[in-house]
């Protein structure tokens, strides 16, 4: 491709609207425009890049043996309703009346697929001979985000590759699941990404169900738990601590505890301040219900109880916030004031709130809480469990390495399902001895642009764009240095033709631009590698190669010159492909 016939619009400015690297690099090297919040226009070398991802990652699925199907992104609202998704989704399913004659008919803009599927499952599989199968596809998905923002990272409407797997039982999806979670590895690994696979919540299946590929950024929206000791790695909302059970020894000393007077205050913020105590000498209370019991979970007043831990601490299936009535219930007290003693409800707690000693908590009254509130004599507890979010420097689970906080973008993220939807939707097969059951199924997302973005991200300079070969817009970029001159023009239109007939991307800067001003923007649009030609070297009979990162140009033969691109591009593709897991 010629510079000056395609549209690429760099810009020397850093957009004030952009906060991160990505976001900016990705305006500034032409590869996007903004067309609303949270809708781009990808450009060619935007789109370039983006197709060549894809490519990667539709070559990896197919060696899956995951089979290709296109569904359409219009959707009927009714599979929705019938899956609990359109309250589920809320706000984020994008979903509207258009009129067909004299009928109203209510859709939606598939935010994922698993209902669309599972429909086209429930009528196309009858026998366990049909299966295990995986199916995917490549297509635009779309949610209303309640905050688009940093580019392309999290927008309204988004590329996704999503995959379906359906077998008869789950021996065959831990199959399907271990043979996509691998893809995934060698995917992210072509395209030059250093990614994390991280434990995530795992859902109905529970257990090891449930692995997001987080790419480790300073930027990342999600945060990460990790051991630098061993490979342990999980999500925020999964991460468990190695804390084990507190002991609990009444404090023999403490004084009975005091009852103080906190009009209006509800809040640890608020208690803190008017008690003059430390969030971490105070216990919070907050009455949940477990499979529509209600229980009362405690944790320090500077900690965040995490539900999904609190969910299996008590083997409930479903767990939710108390309503006002029961909290009231409960605790004999309007909300804000809670409590361990006294309440009329089993409490569970926090492996730290046994070691607090002499707690500030809720009186169970109005506008009171208890001073010096002592666990093992004021109120009492069997043991205590993991209910908050890990945090750093708390002990490894999995070793005796002490835990660290990380940031993450994520990439994508497989999924065991179950029955879910197979369940709702009515996607059955009959097993061998005719018996029916639901397909039991697992799906595997990857956000195609966040490959991009996160590339974006994480390999730049202060000069712009650093692309791995294997996703870069183009491989090459033939500079002239000046177009006026012709033996100029004539080798570089040779080199730009050789390598093009070689299967090469050629990018060939024919713009009447000042060398100074094309060497800025090649290091913006990062193309790995840089042809120079004219000036000196070109009187001599040389071409000046430079890769992308290299500190200098290295002088080639004007002669032997492409061939030293080609075996210099070889080269680097077998380093590319050397870090690629099997
Ligand atoms: P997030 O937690 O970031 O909102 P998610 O967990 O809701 O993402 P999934 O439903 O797991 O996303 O979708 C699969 C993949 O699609 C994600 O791993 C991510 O890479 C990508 N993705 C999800 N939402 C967006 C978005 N708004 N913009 C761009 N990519 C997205
Ligand atoms: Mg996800």
């Amino acid at each position: 491709m010629r510079w000056s016939k395609t549209l690429i619009p760099t810009m020397k400015e850093v957009p004030a609207d952009a906060e991160i690297p990505s976001h900016q690099l990705m305006l500034r090297a032409g590869l996007i425009r903004q067309v609303m919040a949270g809708a781009y226009t990808y450009l060619p070398l935007g789109w370039r890049a983006l197709k060549k991802a894809e490519a990667i990652v539709r070559d990896e699925m197919e060696q899956a043996d995951a089979v290709e199907l296109f569904m359409p992104a219009l959707q009927p609202i009714s599979l929705f309703e019938r899956t609990g998704r359109k309250e589920a989704f809320g706000n984020v399913l994008i979903n509207f009346n258009v009129k067909r004659g004299d009928r109203k008919i209510h859709l939606a803009l598939g935010p994922t697929h698993e209902e669309v599927v599972t429909d086209l499952m429930a009528h196309t599989i009858n026998s366990y001979r049909q299966l295990p199968l995986t199916v995917f596809q490549i297509q635009t998905k779309f949610r209303n985000e309640e905050r688009p923002r940093f580019g392309v990272l999290r927008t309204s409407e988004f590329l996704m590759k999503d995959a379906y797997s359906f077998g008869a039982s789950l021996e065959q999806l831990d199959e399907v699941y271990q043979s996509m979670y691998r893809a995934y590895c060698r995917i992210f690994a072509r395209c030059g990404l250093e990614y994390l696979p991280v434990e995530a919540e795992s859902g109905p299946i529970g257990g090891d169900a449930s692995h997001e590929f987080m790419v480790p950024s300073a930027n990342g929206e999600d945060q990460i738990v990790r051991c630098p000791n061993c490979n342990y790695a999980a999500n925020m909302e999964r991460a468990d601590t190695g804390r084990s059970a507190s002991e609990i020894t009444p404090d023999e000393d403490a004084p009975v505890y005091e009852t103080q007077d906190t009009p209006k205050a509800t809040s640890i913020e608020q208690v803190s301040k008017m008690l003059g105590c430390k969030p971490s000498g105070m216990i919070k209370t907050m009455i949940y219900l477990a499979d529509e019991k209600p229980v009362a979970v405690l944790v320090r007043g500077d900690h965040e109880a995490n539900e999904g831990k609190v969910r299996r601490a008590l083997d409930a299936e479903q767990l939710e916030l108390a309503d006002v009535a029961t909290i009231e219930k409960v605790t004999g007290a309007p909300v804000g004031f809670a409590g361990p003693v006294g309440i009329d409800c089993p409490v569970i707690a926090d492996h730290d709130v046994a070691a607090i000693g002499r707690a500030v908590t809720g009186a169970n009254a109005a506008d009171q809480h208890h001073v010096g509130v002592v666990v093992g004599r004021d109120y009492t507890l069997e043991t205590t469990h993991d209910l908050r979010d890990a945090g750093a420097d708390d002990p490894c689970p999995k070793c005796d390495g002490t835990l660290e906080l990380v940031h993450g973008i994520e990439v994508g993220h497989v999924f065991k399902l179950g029955t879910k939807y197979s369940v709702s939707l009515g996607a059955e097969f009959l097993d061998e001895k005719e018996k029916r059951h639901p397909l039991i199924m697992g799906c595997y997302g990857i956000g195609v642009n966040r490959i991009i973005a996160s590339l974006a991200e994480t390999r730049h300079d202060d000069g712009g764009l650093i692309w791995p070969l294997s996703v870069a817009p183009f491989e090459v970029l033939v500079i002239p240095l000046n177009i006026a001159d012709e033996e100029t023009m004539q080798v570089a239109e040779r080199y730009y033709a050789e390598l093009r007939a070689a299967g090469v991307d050629v990018l060939i800067d024919d713009r009447k631009a000042r060398p100074g001003f094309k060497f800025k923007d090649a290091d913006l649009i990062g193309i790995p590698l840089r042809v120079v030609i004219g000036g000196k070297g070109l009187k001599e009979g040389q071409v000046e190669l430079k890769w992308r990162t290299a500190d200098g140009p290295e002088k080639v033969p004007l002669e032997t010159g492409v061939e030293t691109v080609l075996q210099m591009l070889a080269q680097r593709k077998a380093e590319e492909a050397a870090d690629v897991p099997d």
